[in-house]
């Protein structure tokens, strides 16, 4: 999956990154929002460790997503001074301290992706075919895309006076969480999964029936651009984000199969004004977050052989034993042409035949001590069966893709 996620990436021109697994508690408690379940309840904090020198002990977090890391890394690596917008990935491990459930772990693992530095929905659209390749790549079918626009600092405070009107009423018969959110958070009223609340959701206003001209415009070219990549998608006016720096699109991938609260495979949207609340410049993003756990579920669930590319093209081996170093010598001349293994192994060749077979490598090379004096193996291809004499100075050109035997 982690392969598939590289690959995809790569194709649309998205660079790998590493970012930090710890994290000082105020980047992640402004970029989640500390009243929100991941930036309050659900945070890993790590015990202040205090310096010697006397420093104020830093407040440190294990990691709960990878967008403001990303963002930070934007700006301090200088992308925000070369050509715009910036594309990026990353992949690794996200803590969040929830109760530990059926795919839903307290250490789970991301592909997350990221555009940074553009307003145009077309990157939106981008993102998304990019992380409906990746779960095509891996092998998984019947996922749905929901899409929805919340809208801007432009539009959305109205909006969310009318969701309040429609709610205050009905508070009482809402579940605790929503309660609260009707003041404090309204728009996470409609992607409330408890019971008592669903009735009250259809009747609601939908905040795509009330976008200003700029976000309506944003929202319609999302959705032709989608058309025109051939995705299909489901308008779905309760998926939401409960933060202000979020604009405009939120999507999510979803698995059919997958029940209740845990069928999101992956989601993600415009953050158009997180950067300026991290106390960065303003600056426009858009990204996508993958769980790779629930992914590796599904392939099992829906017993898949994962598609795994062989570990080595070419698997070096010594007939008999005392070959070591020149089959070492030939590993090295062999890698300058592709991923190159050797089986050190006292096992008989055929067993050693068996393994190479069985991995998916293209190329043996098989040497006896004879041929290792004169520098010269046999490179067997494990598709056709032919065989031949190469020299091991020659080894690079033939077993190179463009190469071949003949
Ligand atoms: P989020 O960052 O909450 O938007 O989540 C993005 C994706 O990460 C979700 O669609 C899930 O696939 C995955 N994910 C989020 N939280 C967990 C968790 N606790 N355990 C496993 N996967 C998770």
């Amino acid at each position: 999956m982690e392969r598939a996620a590289q690959e995809e990436s790569r194709r649309f021109g998205y660079q790998q990154v590493e970012l930090p697994i710890i994290e000082p508690v105020e980047l992640i408690e402004r970029g989640l929002g500390a009243d929100s379940d991941a930036g309050g309840k659900e945070l890993y904090r790590l015990e202040p460790h205090g310096d010697s020198d006397g420093e104020a002990p830093a407040r440190l977090v294990l990691r709960p997503e990878g967008t403001a890391g990303m963002v930070r890394a934007y700006f301090q690596g200088g992308l925000n001074q070369g050509p715009q917008p910036v594309r990026l990935f990353t992949l690794g491990p996200m803590f969040r301290h929830d109760r530990p459930q059926h795919l839903r772990y307290r250490q789970f693992y991301q592909f997350d992706v990221e555009v940074i530095g553009d307003h145009s929905p077309a990157y939106d659209v981008e993102v998304i075919e990019l992380s409906w390749r990746w779960l095509e790549t891996t092998g998984i079918d019947q996922v749905s895309l929901e899409l929805n626009s919340i809208g801007d600092a432009n539009c959305r405070p109205q909006y969310l006076r009318l969701l309040q009107e429609y709610y205050r009423p009905l508070k009482d018969r809402l579940h605790s969480d929503c309660q609260r959110r009707v003041e404090q958070n309204p728009l996470r009223l409609l992607d409330c999964k408890e019971e008592q609340c669903q009735p009250f959701k259809a009747g609601a206003p939908r905040i795509t029936d009330h976008l200003c001209a700029a976000c309506a415009a944003a929202f319609a070219e999302v959705k032709s651009l989608l058309d025109a990549a051939e995705l299909e998608y489901r308008l779905n006016p309760y998926l939401v984000r409960g933060l202000d720096y979020y604009t405009r699109t939120v999507f999510e991938l979803q698995h059919q199969s997958l029940g209740g609260a845990q069928n999101s495979l992956g989601g993600g949207g415009r953050y158009d004004a997180l950067a300026a609340v991290l106390g960065f410049a303003d600056t426009p993003g858009v990204g996508f977050a993958g769980g790779i756990d629930r992914v590796a579920f599904m392939l099992q669930h829906e017993q898949r052989s994962v598609r795994t590319a062989p570990a080595a093209d070419v698997l070096v081996m010594p007939e008999t034993e005392g070959l070591a170093r020149a089959a070492a010598q030939v590993g090295r001349v062999c890698r300058g042409a592709a991923p190159t293994g050797v089986d050190y192994s006292a096992r008989s060749l055929r067993a050693k035949m068996r393994a190479a077979d069985r991995s998916g490598a293209r190329w043996a090379v098989i040497m006896n001590a004879d041929e290792a004096r004169r520098q010269v193996a046999r490179l067997r291809d494990l598709v056709s069966g032919d065989q031949r004499e190469v020299a091991w100075d020659a080894l690079p050109e033939a077993i190179a893709p463009e190469g071949g035997t003949d």
